[in-house]
């Protein structure tokens, strides 16, 4: 099976890319390729970013490197936190910060609609590259519900599922989710 590397320290994003493209693709983390690197996402677009990450690394692995850029947008926040999820709460990849501050500008909104987005690139070595983008709708709850996935997951109830992503078992949440979706939209495109 061919490899790629997933240009990602998020233990969470490595765990469903494998469980999504387990059986096309042997998927190698950072840690397997012995590379230690932060990439700063300073892009403004969730595909800006994706295509950083993956060309970096891709470059430093000489592999084919598969980067996922991704965030939830809220109806009545405008879109926010969008591009800045990871960071939403003040401090990079915390999310109790992060669904702390959530609840709290939420407090007050009739308006609950919101989507995850996932973009995906795929860079290969000689200077190629694919990408996809997944989308998945549902709304932002009061409480959190759930304690599985990562992120946002136990706030965001999925007009899929009929619960949070809290809530579904990692399967469950594969088969509706925007990284899923992603994946699956660019699997079509290879
Ligand atoms: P980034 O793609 O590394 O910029 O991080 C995306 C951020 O969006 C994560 O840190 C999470 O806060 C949020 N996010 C993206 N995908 C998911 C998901 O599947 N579940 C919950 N939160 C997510």
């Amino acid at each position: 099976m061919q490899e790629l590397v997933a240009a990602t320290n998020n233990p969470h994003k490595l765990s469903e890319f494998r469980s999504i493209l387990g059986d096309k693709f042997v998927i190698r983390s950072l840690k397997e390729e012995g590379v230690a690197v932060e990439i700063d996402e300073d892009a403004d677009t969730f595909y800006g970013n994706a295509y950083k990450k993956a060309k970096t690394v891709a470059e430093l692995t000489g592999k084919p490197a598969l980067a996922d850029d991704s965030g939830l947008m809220v109806d009545a926040l405008g879109g926010a936190p969008g591009v800045y999820s990871a960071r939403y709460g003040g401090e990079d990849g915390n999310s109790e910060l992060n669904r702390a501050k959530l609840l709290k500008e939420m407090s007050s909104a009739e308006n609950r609609k919101a989507r995850f987005i996932s973009c995906i690139v795929l860079y290969y070595p000689d200077g190629r590259s694919v990408s996809a983008e997944g989308i998945t709708e549902g709304s932002i709850l009061t409480e959190e519900k759930g304690e599985n996935g990562f992120g946002y997951d136990c706030l965001f109830y999925s007009d899929d599922l009929g619960m949070s992503f809290g809530e579904a078992d990692p399967d469950m949440k594969n088969g509706v989710s925007h990284r899923g979706r992603a994946l699956g939209a660019l699997l079509a495109k290879l």
